[in-house]
């Protein structure tokens, strides 16, 4: 199935069963914004409750924080934002769509990326055992002049950004002969920078109210904690400080779903250091980070480091852990080593001092910084996307109804919903033992009580939405007190007493036992 397609039937999916609505759909959705439902919420609560307790539960050195949205103007100054947070936009003159020139450029490269990987397959299949793709690569002259080609536009893509020069990169789009993907056209706008921020007015009068910015990242609320946090919690560096919050940033391109919104949540972590230190910590969090991804078992083929040609304005080394989302391989979340950037800029623009005093050295120092920052949002793609499964059910196995089922293979302590409770027939007392059983696992699971529709229905909607068990109530339960145990993946189902239900879907759900892989 094409991968669009795939995108397609996972966005409906969201839909169809409560995870994720377009914002406002009533009046017609609002551009690039979502709300959550009554599952996407749950879902999205227990992937920021992982991650959260992996940072300042599991790290002695990393404490919580919970800044405002609202900063005082001035902090988007002395961070850089308000000169340097935009993106270079171009328009199709014929078909009025706009576009990220540096998108642009980069979905040109990946296409030529893919022919190559292409030509490589082919090649390797050719060859069987025998093939050396290294040696390949290096010698294969068509391989060579597409290879030498990437690297130039790579290059001089780079080096106009860096310089900003605009007229450069539309040259550049137009030696390429990249053309609109609606209008097909070369009929280009010149390049133009757009800064992302969005901003609104604090205060009731017109005199007395000052611009002030939605926060484009939640890093900025950190920096500015950053002596508070170091002087109450008396942390000594090496020490860290997370938060999750939302972030606004009004997107040239807002699209392909939650992938790129304009309003989304972050998860961040600064990490501050002796200066001198950096290249040390960052390797350390890009191999923390890869192995937080893991440890929920997603296959180590999905994710690859993309290390960035364009440093922003505030990095000396910058890498992506990007996913093979439906769209291909994206960034999910970035790693960077931010120097004294932020600090040292804050200290210039408010006057005050934002140094730690080392104790052993007897001096004080701005510390470095090593920052993971990672959309919530992109990772509930991530994980959505990973977990979507079609499949044929086999005709009777289990006593299951034959056909096709949808079924979301989600990590199970991520799953919106643990268990399933459900009475085989609404009378005989079915429903008021099934509520005893309900009782008893309400306090440590999610549960789910449901007692219309035939069994076969209920579990293909527990499927959907991703429930890993469904305990089902008959007869014979009043009679020995035992249960069906059915398991999502497996479809297999199993008679088990009452007493041992709690302790075997403990064992699969907690967030224990993945913490504990970390
Ligand atoms: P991109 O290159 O995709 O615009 P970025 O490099 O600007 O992302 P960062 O500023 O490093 O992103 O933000 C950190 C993380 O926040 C990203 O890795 C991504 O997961 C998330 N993020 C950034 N912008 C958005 C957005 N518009 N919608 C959803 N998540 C986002």
């Amino acid at each position: 199935m094409a991968n669009e397609d795939i995108l397609k039937k996972i966005i409906s999916h969201c839909k169809e069963y409560g995870f994720v609505f377009q914002s406002s759909e009533i009046y017609d959705g609002l551009s690039a914004v979502y709300d959550y439902g009554q599952n996407g919420a749950e879902l999205k609560n227990n992937i920021r409750q992982y991650w959260w307790a992996a940072m300042t539960q599991l790290n002695e050195n990393i404490v919580g924080l919970d800044s405002a949205i609202f900063m005082h103007p001035t902090t988007w100054k002395a961070s850089g934002h308000v000169d340097a947070f935009s993106d270079p936009l171009i328009d199709n003159k014929d078909s009025k769509k706009r576009y990220r020139a540096d998108v642009l450029l980069e979905e040109y490269i990946q296409k030529i990326e893919d022919k190559v990987n292409k030509e490589v397959e082919k090649a390797a299949k050719r060859f069987g055992e025998k093939f050396d793709e290294k040696m390949y690569r290096e010698t294969n002259p068509r391989i060579l002049e597409n290879s030498k080609k990437i690297d130039g536009v790579n290059l001089r893509m780079k080096a106009a950004l860096e310089s900003n020069n605009l007229s450069d990169i539309k040259l550049l789009i137009e030696e390429c002969e990249i053309v609109c993907p609606v209008s097909g056209s070369r009929n280009w706008t010149e390049v133009r920078q757009f800064n992302l921020m969005f901003a609104t007015e604090m205060g009731a009068t017109a005199d007395g109210s000052s611009k002030v910015y939605l926060r484009p990242e939640t890093a900025q609320g950190i920096f500015v904690n950053f002596l508070n946090v170091q002087k109450t919690g008396r942390m000594k560096i090496p020490f860290g400080i997370a938060q999750t919050g939302k972030a606004f940033r009004n997107e040239i391109v807002a699209r392909q779903f939650i992938f790129r919104m304009r309003e989304f949540e972050q998860m961040e972590m600064q990490f501050f250091i002796k200066p001198g230190t950096e290249m040390q910590w960052y390797n350390h969090w890009k191999e923390k980070r890869l192995k937080w991804h893991l440890a929920m078992g997603i296959p180590e083929n999905k994710y690859r480091f993309h290390d960035h040609l364009k440093l922003a304005h505030y990095a000396n080394a910058a890498c992506d852990i990007e996913f093979d989302f439906p769209m291909g391989f994206k960034e999910l979340e970035g790693i960077h080593s931010r120097t004294d950037f932020d600090l040292g800029n804050h200290e210039k623009h408010s006057g005050k001092k934002l140094q730690y005093f080392d104790t052993e050295e007897n001096k004080s120092f701005v510390p470095y910084v090593v920052e993971t920052s990672i959309g919530l949002d992109r990772m509930f793609l991530a994980i959505i996307s990973q977990s979507f499964c079609e499949e044929k059910v086999v005709s009777g196995e289990n006593g299951e109804e034959a056909g096709e089922r949808v079924v979301l293979k989600l990590p199970p302590f991520l799953a919106p919903v643990k268990v399933a409770v459900l009475p085989l027939i609404k009378k005989d007392g079915l429903p008021e033992k099934a509520r005893i059983i309900m009782d008893s696992l309400k306090f440590d699971f999610r549960c789910y009580y449901e007692e219309k529709d035939t069994i076969g229905k209920r579990y293909r909607r527990m499927d959907a939405i991703g429930t890993p068990f469904c305990i089902t109530i008959d007869h014979q339960t009043l009679l020995d007190n035992t249960v069906t145990l059915r398991y999502r993946d497996s479809m297999k189902q199993e008679r088990i007493s009452t007493d041992g239900i709690g302790e075997i879907i403990k064992d699969k759900v907690s967030l224990k036992q993945v913490l504990s892989r970390l």
